[in-house]
């Protein structure tokens, strides 16, 4: 880290200790040039990030929304609400553990149906149905096909 003194690159971190119950990691620092002392704190970043549509918009992540979709997908399917919630919780972890800033709209789709495929089978088709727009009876069919070939 710079020194905020002399704005060298070289500093030696001389105490480190955990603070903020444990959120937070407090370090004394020492420049190697200057040896002034300075305090960092480090702190995990857990941001959704936003999300990029098509149009190239960008929009905060909406949970409601990803609820609803998936929902609509899984509409009188035998899949219980927790196991709904555990999906979602999934996602969520997913696009967080990227830690990039902004995602396509494009690759949270892909991991809805992901785990999409796994809850159930029907809800998945229709989801994609909608999400990859198919243009004919053939890219549904190819679909379907790729579907059964995961199966074998
Ligand atoms: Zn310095």
């Amino acid at each position: 880290m710079r020194c905020p003194f002399c704005k060298t690159d070289e500093t030696k971190v001389v105490d480190s200790r955990l603070v903020a119950e444990g959120d937070q990691v407090r370090r004394r620092r020492e420049c190697m040039s200057c040896h002034e002392r300075f305090t960092s704190y480090e702190t995990a970043e857990l941001l959704m990030p936003s999300i990029i549509k098509h149009d190239g918009s960008r929009e905060p992540f909406n949970e409601q929304k990803l609820r609803s979709g998936m929902m609509r997908a899984l509409e009188k399917r035998p899949v219980s609400s927790d196991q709904i919630e555990l999906a979602i919780n999934q996602i969520k972890h997913f696009l967080q553990s990227t830690g990039e800033r902004e995602l396509k709209s494009f690759e949270v789709g892909k991991c809805v149906m992901e785990q999409l495929r796994e809850l159930d089978k029907v809800a998945y088709v229709r989801y994609a149905s909608v999400y990859l727009s198919f243009q004919d009876i053939d890219e549904f069919q190819k679909a379907l096909d790729q579907l059964r070939h995961t199966e074998d």
